[in-house]
């Protein structure tokens, strides 16, 4: 059993509870490579930003969770060495799909888990949520729930349809289960392409599309039923269309990619929303310097000439969310 505290990590308790409270989100920023991790740790050490950094199913299928476990602890020494003295770093279990999965990542030293149970029936969703709570908080490490289903991919997790979270049923789940924080779902989807054409509408400025608002009723309603509670929102990347155009301008061949319009993450940001998903944002980033830097050196072939501009977009990237979305710069308390 390895705890989480003797490698540096903290759980999401304080940080969620101060963020609430100050109006502002923490970033939970999704990392597979060392590279991605780099440009995170970097942009939350020169903003002064919590962070929270997020492993996937599909992130632990592909770089072993072992490793990426290893790299966390590492993240820590580095945001030490880049000047921070005390980082504020989670590590934290996207998308856990049972209990022995969520059990074995507090053991090997996650600060924090998701139990994604939002695909079961109600009663289900509340049993395993629980047992998961009982053995995370035996350990000190935070739990994450979900209520409600978000449309799209995201690795693989998958949805057609979107059930935005029903309110009546929140309290209730809360208190049954002991979770730490809730994920929702108000209109957010995970992927690059969150909604059909059919659901958007065009802006007659640009000619682009736009997704349909957020439930902000919806999310109202939570935040009534459940004041000052930590809400979690998945699926938040904002598709920046720049990165779209210089990636289909460079050989790709992405259509109709639409993402959440950041000004309502910024809205999101200031309620009892304190943790925003983000992760295609940074798949974007990091393909389109790839792309541009290939297209204009097709000689080149060392991989740090290609991932080394691709690592300085994705903190560019990652330094804009904090500052200009979620609000987190500055926060770090010592
Ligand atoms: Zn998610």
């Amino acid at each position: 059993m390895v705890n989480y505290k003797d490698l540096g990590l903290v759980n999401t308790r304080a940080m969620f509870a101060k963020a609430v409270k100050g109006g502002y989100a923490i970033p939970a920023f999704n990392f597979n490579n060392m590279e991605q991790m780099q440009a995170i740790i970097m942009a939350a050490v020169e903003t002064k930003s919590p962070v929270i950094l997020q492993i996937s199913k599909g992130a632990r299928n592909y770089a072993n969770q072992t490793l990426l476990r290893y790299m966390a602890e590492g993240a820590v020494a580095y945001a030490k060495e880049l000047g921070c003295e005390h980082p504020e770093i989670v590590l934290h279990l996207d998308h856990g799909d049972s209990y022995e999965l969520c059990k074995n990542c507090i053991e090997m030293g996650f600060s924090s888990v998701m139990i994604d149970g939002s695909a079961l029936p109600y009663d289900e969703n509340v049993a395993l949520t629980k047992k998961v709570v009982d053995f995370a908080h035996q350990h000190d490490v935070t739990v994450e729930g979900e209520l409600g289903v978000l449309a799209g991919v995201e690795d693989e997790v998958s949805a057609a349809e979107s059930h935005y979270t029903k309110p009546e049923e929140v309290i209730d789940f809360v208190t049954k289960t002991g979770v730490d924080s809730l994920a929702i779902s108000i209109g957010t989807s995970h992927g690059a392409y969150k909604f059909t054409p059919e659901q958007c509408t065009v802006d007659p400025k640009t000619g682009r599309l736009l997704p349909p608002p957020l439930a902000f009723d919806v999310l109202e309603a939570v935040e009534e039923k459940l004041p000052g509670f930590p809400i979690v929102l998945h699926g938040s990347s904002s598709v920046p269309q720049e990165d779209v155009d210089i990636i289909n301008s460079n050989g790709g061949c992405l259509k109709a990619a639409v993402g959440i319009p950041e000004e309502q993450l910024r809205k999101a940001s200031k309620s009892a929303v304190c943790k925003i998903n983000i992760d295609s944002d940074s798949r974007l980033a990091m393909t389109a310097a790839i792309r541009k830097t290939l297209a204009e050196k097709p000689a080149e072939f060392d991989p740090r000439k290609y991932l080394g501009p691709a690592r300085d977009r994705m903190k560019e990237l990652y330094m804009h969310k904090i500052i200009n979305v979620l609000g987190s710069n500055g926060k770090i308390s010592h």
